[in-house]
């Protein structure tokens, strides 16, 4: 297990992040959906269409455990790019990854500013992130878990298990937060801000 501290001002700017950037706080649920569908764009880029099961998005709800699970089947991330890509605020990946793909035309990416991400911490004390990176070879295969309260900087771990290709995010939300946990609101809000979303997003609740 690694532990590390957030770079120098991440916590200022996640403060500045959660109180007055996002004054709306459903958006959160908009940059999670944007970066899981970044993730499936990616991973649709380097198979080149060739993928063996459909790309989606999932976000599970779960009342009693205060959960918001947001997952996707896209290209992952390894233990490098967790603490990369989740440990520096304004740190976009994806804006390397665009850099990286700049001849490419007809490539579409979201994520720009390197913020989205610390968005979830709007609304939950505690953030999970499973994730297994694309590889090859499918037996090179691992999944990592990065974990953070959004203060006390983060940990990462390589998890006992090996979960499919993708990212699963845990969001354990705030007791005064509770209420996003509701079919119905999240369905809006998805409505309202992920429209344009290319891949399915499945939601469920206990109820299916
Ligand atoms: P941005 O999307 O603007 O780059 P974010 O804070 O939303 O910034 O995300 C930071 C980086 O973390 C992304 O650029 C990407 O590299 C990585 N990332 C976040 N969510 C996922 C995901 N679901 N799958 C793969 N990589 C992800
Ligand atoms: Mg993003």
């Amino acid at each position: 297990m690694s532990k590390h501290q957030f770079n120098a001002e991440i916590g200022k700017v996640l403060n500045l992040v959660i109180h007055s950037i996002y004054t709306n706080k459903d958006i959160f649920i908009r940059e999670l959906i944007s970066n899981a569908s970044d993730a499936c764009d990616k991973f649709r880029y380097l198979s080149l269409g060739n993928e063996e099961s459909p790309l989606e998005i999932k976000i599970k709800l779960d009342k009693n455990a205060s959960k918001i699970i947001i997952s996707d089947n896209g290209i992952g991330m390894n233990e490098e790019d967790l603490v990369e890509n989740l440990g520096n605020i304004a740190y976009s990946g994806t804006q390397k990854f665009i850099e990286q793909m700049k001849n490419n035309t007809g490539h579409q990416q979201i994520g720009q500013f390197g913020v989205g991400f610390y968005s979830s911490f709007i609304v939950a004390n505690n953030v999970i992130v499973y994730s297994t990176k694309y590889v090859e070879n499918k037996e090179d295969q691992k999944t990592f878990v990065w974990s953070s309260d959004g203060e006390n900087g983060f940990e990462v771990q390589e998890y006992e298990h090996i979960l499919p290709r993708g990212t699963t995010i845990e969001l354990t939300i705030k007791p005064e937060e509770c209420d996003f946990i509701d079919k119905y609101r999240i369905r809006h809000i998805i409505s309202t801000y992920s429209d344009h979303i290319a891949f399915p997003i499945k939601l469920t609740d206990e109820n299916g």
